[in-house]
């Protein structure tokens, strides 16, 4: 049987790169690989010719920050601890097919620490073998935390610490020590983790923690670095204060998560060595825009760090808006949004001051650069045919993302469905 072929005829496009919407642009597609790009392109007779004349053509987007685990934010503390293994593994077939009919044709999951989380990585595989549709998955199953940390679930049963220690004692990458955690990085890549991640500091939406702790030691985060590094793995840190963001700079880290309270000199040090910062602007977004309806939606605990930490977080968000880092687009929704509901992070970006193009190239190539995927983030002959086509205006309305009209993986074209 010849391969499929289309032609997909494009009213503006973005290429991932350059900062400028192409007008009447084509792509050419054969099998699951972009072949051609350009003006009147030559067609054989069983191409297909898609016509998106009304749309903005862009790569398939990237959200660099899910957690797939839950099925519902509401109900996260309470799928946390009573939803099986089985029931979380389902929950990232599901997320996953959602955020593809939204454009997110690959997402990055950055981890759990309490369940089963290698489910993750049998959703990527049958994903992959085309049991079922949804969004190409990069996957963490563990992320790596000390005990009591934000990245401890445990710490929802601390009122009753004989269940709390049992609880915690189940999951493979809590722990101290230099020897378990380079055991415990290694364990993870030995299952299928395509990159690891550290639990730096406390966090917002735990009860036990802050986000200015430091929740292991110098030493500890240095050996998951190093081990992961000798694996060939890439390294990111769940972090928010400067003082901790440079010294795993120092320690060599390719990647940060978040970052919401940097200051100018961590900028300009993370420009210098060219690390990159998913800084997930939607979860703070009630604080820094006070909108109290949203704010309510969230744990008490939540609400209450946000207000503590006002002043910095808008601080935090100016130094990353006038920065030159290399940006990521994340999304991190385990509240107030969806897991699959990306597109508001491009809301969030807009209204903050963000060019729009750095915000498109972070959810593309910039993307792709994080998850070390070459093969995807851009239109251009010999990349895969992930692309997403949108009706409105890219650079002008701040909720265009909502509203994905078109959305292609690996060269086969799949439903829409527009965001809630
Ligand atoms: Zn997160």
């Amino acid at each position: 049987m010849p391969q499929k072929s289309y032609l997909l005829r494009c009213g503006k496009m973005f290429d991932g790169i350059k900062e400028e919407l192409q007008e009447k642009m084509e792509i050419l597609i054969r099998g699951n690989r972009i072949v051609e790009v350009g003006k009147s392109l030559k067609t054989s007779p069983e191409t297909e010719i898609i016509d998106l004349t009304e749309a903005t053509v862009t790569p398939g987007l990237i959200d660099a920050h899910v957690h797939f685990q839950h099925f519902d934010w509401r109900k996260r503390t309470e799928e946390t601890l009573y939803g099986s293994p089985s029931w979380k593994a389902m929950a990232f077939l599901y997320n996953a097919k959602k955020s593809l009919q939204r454009g997110f044709t690959t997402v990055r999951h950055t981890g759990s620490a309490t369940f089963d989380a290698y489910g993750g990585i049998s959703a990527k595989k049958l994903i992959d073998a085309g049991y079922f549709e949804g969004s190409r998955l990069v996957v963490l199953p563990y992320y790596h935390a000390s005990v009591g940390s934000h990245g401890d679930d445990s710490q929802l049963l601390a009122s009753n610490p004989p269940l709390s220690k049992a609880f915690y004692e189940m999951f493979p990458c809590q722990g101290s020590g230099v020897d378990f955690f380079r055991d415990s990085v290694r364990e993870q890549v030995k299952y299928g983790a395509d990159f690891i991640k550290i639990m730096a500091t406390g966090g917002f939406s735990t009860p036990n923690d802050s986000p200015d702790d430091q929740q292991l030691s110098d030493e500890e985060m240095l050996a998951i670095i190093e081990t992961a590094h000798q694996l060939n793995k890439k390294v990111t840190a769940h972090v928010y204060g400067a003082d901790l963001m440079k010294k795993l700079i120092e320690m060599g880290i390719d990647c940060m998560e978040h970052g919401a309270m940097i200051n100018e000199e961590v900028a300009e040090l993370m420009e210098e060595r060219g690390v990159y910062l998913v800084p997930t602007f939607c979860p703070y977004d009630e604080i820094i825009r006070l909108d109290e309806e949203n704010l309510a939606k969230k744990s008490p605990e939540f609400q209450a760090k946000l207000r503590q930490y006002e002043k910095r977080l808008k601080a935090g968000r100016e130094t990353i808006v006038n920065s030159k880092i290399k940006l990521g687009y994340g999304s991190d929704f385990v509240a107030v949004h969806n897991p699959y509901d990306g597109a508001y992070e491009y809301s969030s970006w807009l209204l903050s001051g963000m060019d729009p193009f750095r915000a498109l190239k972070a959810a593309t190539s910039v993307n792709a650069e994080i998850l070390g995927r070459e093969d995807i983030g851009t239109i251009e002959p010999g990349k895969l045919a992930d692309i997403a086509g949108w009706k409105k205006d890219l650079l002008n309305d701040h909720e265009a993302l909502l509203e994905c009209d078109f959305v292609m993986k690996d060269g086969d074209i799949y439903p829409t469905e527009k965001v809630e």
